[in-house]
């Protein structure tokens, strides 16, 4: 059996547990810049409030009903869930963290007449041990998991946030009871075609046949997706340890950047942070990729299409250390600059990542001396320890006008000594 352990409005749960006066009351999240509302408690959405709404159009109904409001505090978040993983990781054999606020687990060993206990038991440590709320999903498939999630978390308090889909009966009530646009791996598009055939239920869609599936959905996906919500399991769990094949980092600027100097020193800024993802996972990128996001329409800056430009280029040898890799990334800014353009975004993808202790070298360039690695060693720590960027390469500039709004963040109360929560 699998379950799958998905945190309710995660951002704003993560905000409330440092304010508890918020519980029951309506929270919303907003997205990098401020942009738009990325998380929502239950009392916001009974307000109305759209998931992924701009923010501008949200404002008058969020003041008028008092809603708290909180820009994206990631640093808090990423703390948080890294929280939850290990208290799962207590709980159950094998997790696999599948996004930030959610995760698969094998239940093997468990009896079944004792399989919705111990989901109630995770959801119940979990909110204890982190202040948390979540949903726990248990079936004999990934995809019969989340339905059963999905359920739990419609009926928060009938099911107590757990939901467990163990016979062929609680499986055919659950899947005729779910929308088939809701069942996990169909898309949007798909859900439109599903419709018009009539198949508006995940029960219909699971007494479809495989050569129906490979027809219609898509070819060997489609036979994984019937074969799952059957209660064969196709999707296995995946290998925790598995590296990143690509490491990327990207943002969206505060305001439209002109200018190619600061363009350079956010691209230098990302390339750090990428770098510093890379040598956690002991990698060395072989490829530098940076792209940026103009729109030199007149008027409003988002009101049309935006256009993306990307370059990239293929190291002559892999490397982990960030100043090689900013002076490439360097190099394909200045090309991709063009003067008058409005710069919204830009972004750095480090990629043909290979284990940083057995990179080739060749005839004409000369390893990477252990000062540097050690350098970066150094950096890395004092970095994690003290404070983002408390070290950092001057090409990444200091003022940066660049970065992004963040109007409404809430304190990093878990990974800065001087922003500890504090009780008076
Ligand atoms: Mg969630």
């Amino acid at each position: 059996m699998k379950a799958i352990i998905d945190c309710n409005s995660f951002y704003a749960a993560c905000e409330r547990v440092f304010k508890p006066s918020l519980n029951g009351k309506p929270v919303v999240v907003l997205s990098n810049n401020d942009g738009c509302i990325v998380s929502r408690t239950d009392e916001a959405k009974a307000l109305g409030i759209k998931m992924a709404g701009p923010y501008y159009e949200a404002k008058e109904i969020l003041e008028q009903h008092k809603v708290a409001v909180f820009s994206s505090n990631y640093h808090l978040y990423g703390d948080m869930s890294w929280r939850v993983m290990e208290t799962l990781r207590t709980l159950c054999q094998h997790v696999e963290v599948y996004s930030v606020d959610e995760a698969f687990a094998d239940l093997e060993g468990i009896r079944e007449s004792a399989m919705w206990n111990y989901g109630l038991h995770i959801s119940k440590t979990v909110e204890q041990w982190t202040g948390v709320p979540v949903s726990v999903g248990i079936a004999p498939t990934k995809t019969l998991a989340k339905v059963a999630n999905h359920i739990a978390k419609k009926n928060k308090v009938a099911t107590q946030g757990t939901v467990a889909l163990l016979t062929a009966g609680q499986i055919r009530e659950a899947l005729e009871s779910t929308p088939v646009q809701t069942v996990w791996g169909v898309g949007a598009r798909s859900a439109e075609k599903l419709h018009w055939l009539g198949i508006d239920t995940a029960w219909k869609l699971r007494n479809m046949s495989e050569e129906w599936a490979h027809k219609n959905l898509g070819g060997v996906v489609g036979i994984r997706l019937i074969k799952e919500l059957q209660g064969h399991a196709c999707i296995e769990m995946k290998d925790p340890l598995k590296k990143k094949k690509m490491i990327a980092t990207t943002r969206m600027f505060g305001k439209p950047v002109f200018e190619l100097a600061q363009l350079k020193e956010a691209i230098a800024s990302y390339t750090s942070r990428a770098a510093e993802k890379l040598r956690r996972q002991s990698g060395a990128a072989g490829l530098v990729h940076v792209f940026v996001v103009t729109n030199d329409y007149p008027g409003n800056e988002y009101s049309y299409r935006p256009a993306t430009k990307g370059l990239y280029s293929i190291l002559p040898i892999a490397t982990s250390l960030t100043n090689e890799l900013i002076a490439h990334a360097s190099i394909l800014i200045e090309k991709l600059y063009n003067n008058g353009s409005r710069y919204l975004k830009a972004g750095v993808m480090l990629g043909n990542i290979v284990p940083d202790t057995s990179v080739q070298y060749n005839l004409f360039t000369a390893p990477a001396n252990d000062n540097a690695r050690t350098l970066m060693h150094v950096i890395d720590n004092v970095n994690f320890g003290m404070r983002d960027e408390m070290v950092k390469f001057a090409a990444a500039g200091t003022k940066k006008n660049w970065r992004m709004r963040q109007e409404y963040r809430s304190m990093r109360h878990t990974t800065r000594w001087e922003e500890l929560y504090e009780i008076s």
